[in-house]
């Protein structure tokens, strides 16, 4: 009888929060007064889609849900499929008493890349290379339409990191050694969010559009600066190093009114980062204005302690208090809920601090759009996978080429090839291998091994297309150079590199081509004019091959549209990409970014050779 009558009242009564013409803080204040410490704490909690039933969004409260790392509701489901997925939790929550959409996020780092048919582009270091931040920016807008089409309004990304060595397993996540080259890939932001920060200094309550989504600036910060690269690791620096280098990437991302900012597993002299109150709250929030709410990493304060959740109580004290407002995927989300509540009721946290925290998580739920509109609709899924992306991401890949060798000197160039010839060779491991080509973080966290899980056009059949229909293309994975010898062939291209990876699995110390990469460039190499294109999340060891190959190609990871190598090596297009990080001789040089004193790269950072487009094709 009691619910019966507050529902009821809930459905007449005028509530200021829920009227999209009041102002932001109007709505904001208004909420908050309405609400009990459960519901605010449930605000806080963001859970794994598979335990966010209905009933756990309605009993709990929770405020938000992601599918982390490739977590997903079925590995080929339809936009319509995760649609209602995303519904279906959106439902639970909003039958609570305040009816609070929660808000859905996803790791769409390289375009929608947990989703079936999505179109993949280049990871960010090959953006990097583009030096086009324009392009970045149609990007995001692009991302933004195929996240949406699934129904999801929140993504993590871009990632800011600045990689001061490429021994680091998310050396391809980040745009550039160098930061000046971060900032200007922030383009990123507006291209997701919608152009927010103009809009909102004229004082007009800003709601977003459907076709855009919340971003989140990561990982706060220099998580790009470990020693040896090793994933979530010390950043030794200085404060004025640490803010010259890792931290630029976040003062453009605020002044492009970046929604959220996710704070980094690594730790800056020692201490880690989920509990730096000095960086968070005193930096980000108090120096630099954000706004928007912070988020921590998957279990991040759980691994505030050693081992993780040695001491939940004092993780979750130390994490909240250092000024995280969401905090994702709690290893227990009733343990956190607990525990918070009851260091509240103690005390230990004011509640000053959860109201900062809510209130800023309301205020992007409010920006976004989530109480006008909280469940998705169908009328943006032919967005994923559009041939306009499609093309979009082609010519990102262009763009990211970066050319390092080609041929023997300037006048004698080997690209672009001719289409016309009588018999060319393709040969690597990676020519045939959309998988090897997308990298990390696509349909599984680690990346497919195999090339059967999305689509997309792998380097070989780009080849196959593009080559005059009279010219013979043949395909071995890898000749031994008898093989190679006994074919006449006019000249070949062997794609070669490295198998995908995501973040610890990534870090390497050896930085090599993997098997049997480096004897396919041996045996055809010293048999035929060969192109090498190397496929990486950075730069590899390639010195004791470079004499034997005549022209080498930097493509980094491309992603789905292979077409856009094939572009540029039979010159439909020109090469333009310029390195975004130092090309080392050997590991033991590393880390060697442009500037150090000891500077010697087999190819200097902003290094890339250009080709003009081939008028005659
Ligand atoms: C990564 C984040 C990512 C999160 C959610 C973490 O392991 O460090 O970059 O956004 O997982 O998948």
């Amino acid at each position: 009888l009691l619910l019966h009558c507050c529902f009821a009242m809930a459905e007449t009564e005028y509530a200021k929060y829920r009227d999209p013409k009041q102002p932001l803080n109007v709505r904001i204040r208004d909420l908050m007064n309405r609400m009990t410490l459960e519901e605010k704490i449930g605000q806080m909690t963001q859970i794994e889609r598979a335990n966010a039933s209905y009933d756990v969004m309605n009993k709990y409260f929770i405020g938000s849900v992601l599918s982390g790392g490739g977590s997903v509701p079925k590995k080929q489901a339809t936009a319509e499929e995760w649609i209602n997925v995303v519904n279906d939790i959106q439902k639970g929550a909003l039958s609570t008493r305040l009816g609070i959409p929660m808000i859905y996020g996803i790791d769409a780092v390289h375009g929608h890349n947990n989703v079936y048919k999505a179109t993949i582009f280049p990871h960010n270091i090959g953006l990097g290379a583009s030096r086009d931040p324009e392009l970045v920016k149609r990007i995001g807008a692009a991302t933004a339409l195929e996240v949406r089409a699934t129904g999801i309004p929140y993504v993590f990304a871009p990632c800011v990191a600045v990689c001061r060595d490429p021994r680091w397993g998310r050396c391809y996540e980040s745009y550039s050694e160098d930061p000046k080259i971060v900032q200007a890939m922030t383009e990123l932001i507006p291209g997701l969010q919608g152009d927010m920060s103009p809009t909102e200094r004229k004082g007009v309550p800003f709601v977003a559009g459907k076709k855009n989504v919340a971003a989140c600036a990561k990982h706060f910060v220099g998580d790009g600066g470990t020693t040896e690269g090793i994933n979530e690791n010390n950043t030794v620096i200085s404060r004025h190093g640490l803010l010259s280098l890792h931290m630029p990437g976040y003062y453009t991302s605020i002044i492009k009114g970046v929604s959220t900012v996710m704070v980094s597993y690594s730790s800056w002299n020692g201490v880690k980062m989920h509990a730096n109150h000095d960086l968070v709250t005193g930096f980000l929030k108090n120096t630099l204005r954000f706004r928007g709410f912070v988020i921590s990493d998957w279990q991040g304060i759980d691994r505030i302690t050693s081992p993780p959740h040695a001491n939940y109580t004092y993780s979750i004290q130390a994490g909240v208090s250092a000024g995280i407002d969401m905090v994702m995927v709690p290893y227990d989300y009733t343990e956190f809920i607990d525990g918070l509540t009851s260091l509240v009721k103690k005390n230990i946290i004011p509640m000053s601090r959860i109201d900062d925290a809510v209130g800023r998580i309301l205020r992007v739920k409010f920006i976004m759009g989530l109480f006008e509109n909280p469940l998705a609709d169908q009328t943006l899924v032919h967005e994923l996978g559009s041939q306009e992306h499609r093309d979009l991401a082609r010519e990102a890949v262009r763009k990211s080429l970066v050319l390092l060798k080609n041929g023997e000197s300037a006048d004698k160039p080997l690209l672009p090839l001719p289409k016309k010839t009588k018999k060319i060779l393709v040969a690597g491991s990676h020519a045939n291998n959309l998988g090897y080509q997308c990298g990390g973080w696509t349909i599984e966290w680690q990346g497919l091994n195999g090339n059967n899980l999305t689509s997309g056009t792998t380097i070989l059949s780009a080849i196959t297309s593009t080559v005059d229909p009279q010219t013979e293309v043949v395909y071995m994975e890898n000749p031994d150079a008898e093989s190679v010898k006994s074919e006449n062939f006019s000249y070949a291209i062997v794609v070669v590199g490295e198998h995908p990876y995501a973040e610890t699995m990534g870090d390497s110390m050896n930085l090599t081509i993997a098997e049997p990469g480096p004897s396919t460039i041996s045996n055809v190499c010293g048999n035929v004019k060969c192109v090498v294109v190397v496929i990486s999340g950075r730069p590899v060891v390639i010195q004791p091959y470079l004499e034997s190959i005549d022209a080498l190609v930097a493509a980094w990871l491309p992603g789905s549209e292979g077409q856009g190598v094939a572009d540029v090596l039979f010159g439909d297009y020109g090469f333009s990409g310029k390195l975004p990080r130092t090309w080392f001789k050997t590991v033991d040089q590393l880390p060697m970014n442009v500037g150090d004193a000891h500077y010697d790269p087999l190819f200097p950072f902003g290094f890339g050779l250009t080709t003009e487009p081939n008028k005659a094709t």
